[in-house]
């Protein structure tokens, strides 16, 4: 079904001939297109995933659409559209358009607003924190409860399993905005942001991605087992728990639990972690590494559990923290997460660059001057927390937007606003 393949490998290489030929195999090689060699970036990459940031001219790896002949849509062959795919997002889209208007209308309780919101960041945690932070970088380790309980969060997310997630994550690394990267943001906004689910692979990913060592990843039977029955664990937990929980716990209306929890909380999700790959491959500064189009974007970083420092994160990919500050400095509930697992003793082997590493490469390849201004605008340690608490609230705010326009329908129309 649509989602547990969702990113699996399907175009055949006689496909080739439709696509533009594009040079990313000069991305296996160790220098950047300035000839610097990867020295400095193996520093802060020490962690054996195969995934060194690389520093690519991306004006020369431009992209295209596939040249079709005969008939299209959108420039797609109707054999290179994912059928299931597209199918099932028209489906589950509809289903949240219908549901969204459904909770506007008629009353939805309390309780089952803050289970939507818990499973939201079940979803969020176990894409950001382990299909990414753990499984694709391997940016710190965790024991088997962790391990487990990420799985378990993950699959609440139809994302399409830890397993594709870090795989498909670690060619978009590799291949940064070329053919290679599944995710290639030069192909446009909603390529990047979801169109990638909807059509086949280019056959560069498959090229490129074959030459990625990915055995790790089949060493972990968890996730391996998790792959295997996505879409069945995914219904179960995702669908059918997700509506029975509030069902039968506190009485809830049963297509107001399905809507809340199950759809319109799935779909909303989805689209906040989606922002990575589009906004912040899109729009924002470039300081760390202005030779790639990752960017930083406070929207991505709201949206996406602390997602958004995408630059420093494609400049930097082991850091567990995803981004140079601490999670108390900027909306980043996935470092918090991660640091509260350290204090537990589920995550160890933080991994994160020194800031002279951090500097050096910013000299290098980034915006030197964004550093002399963050140093002349070197604050107190008061002025920093005031200015994470607003971090915070902000996020907060911005990230529970989906709520705000059925509870600004209800209050104008009289409707009651929080039911037991
Ligand atoms: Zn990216
Ligand atoms: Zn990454």
């Amino acid at each position: 079904m649509g989602i547990s393949d969702a990113q699996d490998v399907e175009v055949r290489v006689d496909e080739k001939n439709e696509y533009d030929p594009q040079p990313v195999d000069k991305l296996m090689n160790g220098t950047d297109e300035h000839g610097n060699d990867d020295a400095d970036d193996k520093k802060c990459d020490n962690n054996n995933n195969n995934v060194n940031f690389i520093s690519i001219n991306i004006e020369t790896n431009r992209n295209e659409q596939p040249k079709s002949k005969g008939f299209t849509i959108f420039g797609y062959r109707l054999s290179q559209i994912k059928w299931t795919n597209v199918i099932w997002l028209l489906f589950i889209h509809t289903l949240a358009v219908i549901g969204y208007i459904y909770l506007t209308l008629y009353p939805v309780k309390f309780w089952s607003v803050w289970w939507a919101i818990l499973l939201a960041l079940f979803g969020g945690f176990g894409v950001s924190v382990g299909a990414h932070r753990l499984w694709a970088h391997r940016s710190f380790k965790a024991n088997w409860f962790l391990r487990f309980v990420l799985v378990f969060m993950e699959t609440f997310s139809m994302n399409g399993g830890c397993y594709s997630y870090a795989r498909d994550h670690r060619c978009h690394h590799k291949f940064v905005d070329t053919n290679g990267d599944p995710k290639n943001a030069k192909r446009g906004f909603f390529f990047a942001h979801i169109g990638w689910w909807m059509v086949k692979k280019h056959p560069d990913v498959l090229r490129m991605g074959a030459k990625l060592n990915h055995s790790d990843l089949n060493d972990e039977p968890l996730i391996v087992w998790q792959k295997r029955l996505y879409f069945p664990l995914f219904l179960l937990l995702s669908v059918v728990l997700a509506t029975l929980v509030p069902y039968y716990g506190w009485d809830e209306d049963i297509w107001t639990a399905f809507f809340v929890a199950a759809v319109c909380r799935t779909v909303v999700v989805v689209h906040h972690l989606f922002t990575v790959n589009s906004i912040a491959h899109i729009w924002g500064l470039r300081p760390y590494n202005r030779h790639i189009g990752p960017t930083e974007s406070k929207l991505t970083m709201y949206l996406s559990m602390g997602e958004g420092s995408h630059n420093y994160h494609h400049t930097f990919p082991m850091d567990y923290a995803n981004c140079e500050k601490k999670w108390w400095e900027v909306f980043n509930p996935s470092t918090l997460f991660v640091d509260v697992c350290e204090l537990l003793g589920f995550a160890t082997d933080l991994k994160k660059p020194s800031p002279e590493v951090i500097k050096g490469i910013v000299g290098r390849k980034g915006e030197p001057s964004f550093y002399e201004n963050k140093l002349l605008q070197e604050r107190t340690m008061r002025h920093r927390i005031w200015k994470g608490m607003r971090e915070w609230a902000t996020g907060v705010a911005v990230a529970g937007w989906a709520i705000y326009p059925p509870m600004l329908f209800k209050i104008i129309t009289n409707r009651p606003l929080i039911v037991f």
